[in-house]
């Protein structure tokens, strides 16, 4: 999909049945398409996929530079997270929960090197403890203001079982290598969204319809995309040249205060009823 147009460029179809399973489809199917960008002089900067193993090696092996796109990473961390969160000692893990998601989608969208994310990344063991400076020169303290906590339960603590799970996930060797390799600009997910307001459907040959096509509606995912669309906006067209976006700014319709909308009872008559219901209740006792 080219971003910018929103254009799918082309569109590979693979069968399973083709190259031996579902399991070679991926592989297959991206084989495909960077042979037709080849053959067409467009040459590939970088790619950006989920971690699929096979792709990693296929991408190794053409030597073509792969990212991996975090929606894929965190709802894999996300489904772990919410399991372990139901375990009997682990239940702080709830609370939690958005805080890492956000955390995930952070450290790719706001580094800009392998180490950085590597460190921010990292840094989250410390923060879910209340520790907010950290060894790791390419991040040596959180960037939230530093509030002093008077819950100590609100914090994950040393030796417990919680910590050591959340611990065991985040940070071991595997992941962290793929950290370092985690997408900072688009998403993939977007290709999951709808395509210029339309409804994006998912053609499937079922076998147990004998091979008749069937539609289905494909859901909407959460997409970050649009943050680094906003972000270019402001910074490289709004900043240098704000005029040019005032009346369009002016022409947005802001509804009026809430508060506005309710007629409003004068304060004198707010005074005497709250007096009056006191010496009720007054005169009773
Ligand atoms: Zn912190």
């Amino acid at each position: 999909m080219e971003l910018h147009s929103e254009k799918v460029l082309d569109i590979q179809l693979v069968q399973s049945n083709e190259v031996g399973g579902s399991f070679y489809m991926e592989k297959d199917g991206l084989h495909r398409c960077l042979d037709l960008l080849q053959t067409n002089n467009i040459e590939v900067d970088y790619i950006v996929t989920d971690r699929h193993t096979q792709v990693k090696t296929y991408l190794r092996g053409r030597s073509v530079t792969q990212y991996y796109d975090v929606w894929h990473l965190e709802k894999g961390i996300s489904k772990k997270l919410e399991k372990m969160s139901k375990e009997k000692e682990c239940q702080l893990i709830k609370k939690w929960l958005p805080t890492i998601i956000n955390h995930i989608y952070w450290v790719a969208t706001s580094s800009k090197s392998g180490p950085e994310k590597l460190a921010k990344w990292t840094s989250l063991i410390n923060h879910i403890q209340d520790v907010h400076t950290h060894d790791d020169p390419e991040f040596p303290q959180c960037a939230h203001p530093v509030k002093v906590s008077l819950d100590p339960s609100k914090w994950f603590q040393p030796g417990t079982v919680a910590l050591y799970k959340v611990e065991k996930l985040l940070v071991n060797k595997r992941l962290l290598g793929d950290v370092q390799k985690l997408s900072s600009n688009y998403q993939t997910s977007s290709l999951e969204a709808t395509s210029k307001g339309k409804a994006l459907f998912k053609v499937s040959y079922p076998k147990y319809k004998k091979g008749k096509p069937t539609a289905k509606p494909v859901k909407t995912k959460t997409t970050f995309g649009y943050v680094s669309e906003l972000m270019h906006l402001v910074f490289t067209e709004v900043f240098p040249e704000p005029a040019r976006f005032c009346d369009q700014l002016k022409s947005v319709p802001v509804p009026e205060d809430l508060c506005a909308q309710f007629e409003k009872t004068p304060k004198e008559d707010v005074i005497a009823a709250h007096i009056s219901r006191f010496s009720r209740v007054g005169g009773r006792t």
